[in-house]
């Protein structure tokens, strides 16, 4: 197959909305940006053996791939609305493209976001694919804005797709055979938090997804709105799968360590809790205080969290300063 016929074959949507003027098959797509609002974009790159398992079945892959840039969209608070995706194979596989544009297509018609071009190439499997999406003027979610006294959340629960990454990876087998299922299935298949974060726009001040673990990305927030955190471990929302595994302090590091659970992290005035907790599912698990740092308590004690399983790219390698 060339490369051509796999595009149209794989790539190329049935019909494109009134917002795609030009999509796949130009030199480059035009899109019809409204007014009254901003562009949101970004890019993620996945690599094989880095970003995802080798054995990965492709239906997931391309799920996952979508999923891990959606995320960072629900993380602004945006509408998708378009992607692009940079696709290189070692091999044309016509059985895997066909399951890998499946996976995707599935999660984009989902989310109503679109694929308006892209590139194929012959290499080392890796996926890059460009997400845009759109906030009214001045109404993105910034992780800068955390303030002092906000409540700090979590939606969904915490861990999971890491002890899935273990199962996985053949490093750890569930007693129970559907927890086992869950939790694989939080791995290879995250939700992006899209609804959640388009809700949130009204009401937070600081927004972050969880995709290096808790306690990596809550750092994040904190540093760049020049605030402290207070986490209480004990409010953390961990599934019955998770408990099944873990309890006590190994629960909580694991919990606060482990990556990939695309889940948002946010603050907000506590008078804003009701109204989204009737529509989501979200947990208080802290609040914003003035300080520097984030401390973690236990029963009421301050603890010292080990948060060195957070995955943290490129920690060994000498990469010329990036
Ligand atoms: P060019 O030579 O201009 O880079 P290409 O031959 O790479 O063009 O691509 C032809 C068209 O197909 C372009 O519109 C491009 O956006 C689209 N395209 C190429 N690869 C993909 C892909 N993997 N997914 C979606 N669109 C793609
Ligand atoms: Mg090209």
């Amino acid at each position: 197959m060339r490369e051509f016929d796999l595009i149209e074959s794989f790539f190329t949507p049935k019909q494109v909305s009134e917002s795609v003027k030009v999509g796949v098959g130009d030199d480059a797509a035009v899109l019809r940006v409204s007014s009254g609002y901003e562009l949101v974009v970004s890019v993620d790159t996945s690599v094989e053996g880095i970003h995802f398992l080798p054995d990965i079945n492709p239906y997931d892959l391309g799920h996952r791939v979508l999923a891990v840039n959606l995320s960072d969209l629900a993380a602004m608070g945006a509408e998708p609305l378009w992607f692009t995706l940079a696709l290189t194979i070692p091999k044309v596989n016509v059985l895997w493209l066909k399951a890998f544009s499946q996976g995707l297509n599935a999660l984009a018609h989902q989310f109503s976001i679109e694929l308006v071009g892209g590139d194929t190439t012959q290499g080392p499997l890796s996926i890059t694919i460009q997400v845009f999406g759109r906030v009214p003027v001045g109404a993105a979610l910034l992780r800068s804005q955390a303030q002092v006294g906000d409540v700090i959340c979590v939606s969904g629960s915490l861990g999971d797709a890491y002890l899935g990454l273990k199962c996985a990876q053949g490093q750890m087998t569930l007693a129970n055979a559907a927890d086992q299922a869950y939790v694989l299935d939080r791995y290879y298949k995250p939700f992006p938090q899209v609804a959640l974060g388009r809700a949130l726009s009204k009401v937070a001040h600081a927004v972050i997804d969880v995709s290096d673990g808790l306690c990596a990305d809550l750092n994040h927030v904190v540093k760049a709105s020049g605030v402290g955190a207070v986490v209480a471990c004990d409010q953390l929302p961990l599934s019955a799968a998770f408990c099944g595994v873990a309890s006590g302090l190994e629960a909580v590091e694991m919990a606060l360590s482990g990556g990939d659970d695309y889940e948002l992290c946010f603050t907000l005035p506590a008078c804003a809790l009701k109204t989204l907790a009737r529509e989501f599912k979200i947990t208080v698990i802290g609040e914003v205080v003035e300080g520097v740092d984030v401390s973690y308590h236990y029963d009421d004690a301050r603890v010292n969290i080990d948060c060195s399983q957070g995955y943290i790219h490129f920690s060994d390698v000498d990469i010329g300063g990036i």
